[in-house]
């Protein structure tokens, strides 16, 4: 019998890192991997962010802080959620945490108790349903498909929820689809979510920035109906190139946020405080900054889309958002290479057969839950790109 505590026991590890990690294991012994793992962006924190965190340290900000952030964090995040999203919450009303990853899980824990369910369009990112494990919940997959853009319809999350829904975890532009849900759509879902009182939205918009689709980006937080039991994550990792940092905040109804604040006072206290400075200089630069490496991710997009869309058997979505492409490649499950090992089975052996054979490292579509395709992450430079979309092709064309 295992020592450990069944919550432990339950989770699972990240597929992502764990492909991540083999893919540096194989390039730290001289083999010349190509690793399209990634989930953050290849770009530098843009210099004032870096400027602000230095001086941050010459003036001494090396104590605790208030938990919920310093109260001009705050203050930032309140003024960026109404200069880029027209919501209107108090800085009473938000808080930071170690990353958007700390904030889902700090709503999660806030939100959901042993038995209830939590709803998680799929494809999704990997870490939502453990989280609700953890929490006692249970997460319930609503599968979605490639040709309704990997969007949750009204109707099936109608059919799906029941009494003991508690939550409704939507990613919005997405990981790993990309897909970006308009004002029209959410609306529909929040007025599906109607005949549902006790189900609250948890609406993951880390990849806002990252959208494709000229629209502006849509909260479910502006729609009225469910305002009051709606919590808006974000954060700057993704944003501004400072994954490594650690800095993420939420926003929502002022109870949820201080049963949030409570939690993380028995965690974590506070988020990295020179961290918090340099989220401050993030925030208030709007998209000034990022708009170099936005241009860059909308060119690697064309590129990764339209070699993706030029090999025969594969069927890609363009993303709408986000910076991963998630091709259809099942039509080379049951082939085989000649000599090679015996017939593909899935995902989890294409990404095994793409590592071997191309040496380039992708994640599994089963680790999002979707065992038909791949993630393929483009925050990498163009000539590591093409270099990478040529390999896969030699590859998979090896597949009879
Ligand atoms: N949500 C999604 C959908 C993500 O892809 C990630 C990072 N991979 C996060 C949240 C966590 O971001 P952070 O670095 O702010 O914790």
């Amino acid at each position: 019998m295992s020592e450990l505590s069944a919550r432990a026991g339950a989770i699972k590890p990240s597929r992502t890192i764990a492909m991540n990690q083999r893919a540096r294991e194989l390039r730290e012994s001289g083999v010349d991997v190509i690793d399209l793992t990634v989930g953050e962006p290849d770009f530098p924190t843009p210099l004032p962010v870096r400027e602000a965190a230095k001086r941050a340290i010459d003036e001494g900000h090396s104590r605790y802080t208030p938990v919920a952030g310093y109260r001009e964090l705050r203050e930032a995040i309140s003024r960026k959620l109404a200069r880029e999203n027209g919501l209107d919450y108090e800085a009473s009303c938000v808080m930071a945490s170690c990353g958007a990853k700390h904030c889902l899980a700090n709503a999660i824990l806030a939100l959901v108790d042993p038995g209830d369910e939590v709803l998680i369009p799929a494809p999704h990112w990997v870490s939502y349903s453990e989280l609700v494990k953890l929490a006692g919940g249970e997460p319930v997959s609503i599968a979605t498909r490639a040709r309704e853009g990997y969007k949750l319809s009204p109707a099936a999350l109608a059919a799906t929820a029941g009494p003991r829904t508690k939550l409704l975890i939507l990613c919005t532009p997405s990981n790993p689809t990309g897909a970006v849900y308009s004002a029209s759509e959410l609306k529909a879902l929040a007025d599906a979510m109607a005949p549902f009182p006790r189900m609250w939205m948890l609406s993951d918009e880390v990849y806002e920035h990252i959208d494709y689709t000229g629209s502006p980006h849509a909260s479910p937080a502006s729609i009225a109906s469910i305002r009051g039991r709606t919590v808006v994550v974000n954060g700057v990792s993704k944003a501004y190139a400072m994954t490594g940092w650690r800095i993420g905040y939420l926003a929502g109804p002022d109870y949820l946020v201080k049963a949030c604040i409570d939690l993380q006072g028995q965690m974590t206290t506070n988020a990295t405080a020179v961290a918090q400075r340099a989220a401050i200089a993030a925030l208030d630069s709007g998209t000034a900054l990022i708009e170099g490496m936005l241009e860059a991710f909308r060119a690697r997009r064309e590129l990764v889309v339209s070699g993706l869309g030029s090999m025969g058997g594969v069927s890609v979505l363009p993303p709408e958002g986000a910076f991963y492409a998630f091709p259809d490649m099942s039509g080379f499950f049951g082939k085989a290479a000649e000599g090679g090992a015996g017939p593909i089975r899935g995902s989890d052996e294409l990404a095994e057969y793409l590592l071997e054979t191309a040496r380039v490292a992708v994640v599994p579509g089963s680790a999002f839950g979707d065992d038909s395709s791949v993630r393929i992450s483009f925050a990498t430079d163009d000539e590591r790109l093409r270099e990478a979309l040529g390999r896969v092709r030699s590859a998979l064309a090896l597949l009879g």
